[in-house]
């Protein structure tokens, strides 16, 4: 998806978090929520999402961004350690526009494990 383009409330991750769609979760609280990717790139591929309407990209981030962003990555951490990936490592991904491959305008975050992951691209 281009950079910078409008949140387009009827996205995939919209729907998931309104349950238009179905989602298999892993982790969720008052502001965030985590599901397995329906294409996992490893055998542990889950993405994080901030529920409502966040920025679209890493590109559309700011200042005021900062809590909420670092709140995500600890969570992101919990959940790595609660699906067992802490000790061998993981990875944690966010794609940002066409050239990342991003598909999806709602900012989100791969946790990525389960084996070895190789150079990052
Ligand atoms: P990105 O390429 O960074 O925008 O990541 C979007 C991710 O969402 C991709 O890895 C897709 O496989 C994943 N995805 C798309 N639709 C669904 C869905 N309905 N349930 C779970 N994951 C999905």
């Amino acid at each position: 998806m281009p950079i910078d383009q409008r949140y387009d409330p009827d996205n995939v991750f919209a729907r998931i978090l309104r349950g238009e769609i179905p989602s298999d979760r892993a982790y969720e609280d008052a502001e965030f929520v985590a599901f397995r990717d329906i294409q996992p790139a490893a055998p542990t591929h889950i993405v994080l999402v901030p529920r409502g309407e966040p920025p679209t990209s890493a590109a559309s981030l700011r200042d005021v961004d900062a809590a909420w962003l670092g709140r995500m990555v600890v969570v992101a951490s919990r959940i790595a350690t609660a699906e067992g990936l802490d000790g061998d490592g993981y990875r944690l991904v966010v794609n940002c526009g066409d050239a990342a491959g991003q598909t999806v305008g709602h900012f989100h975050l791969h946790i990525l494990g389960g084996r070895a992951l190789g150079p990052v691209a």
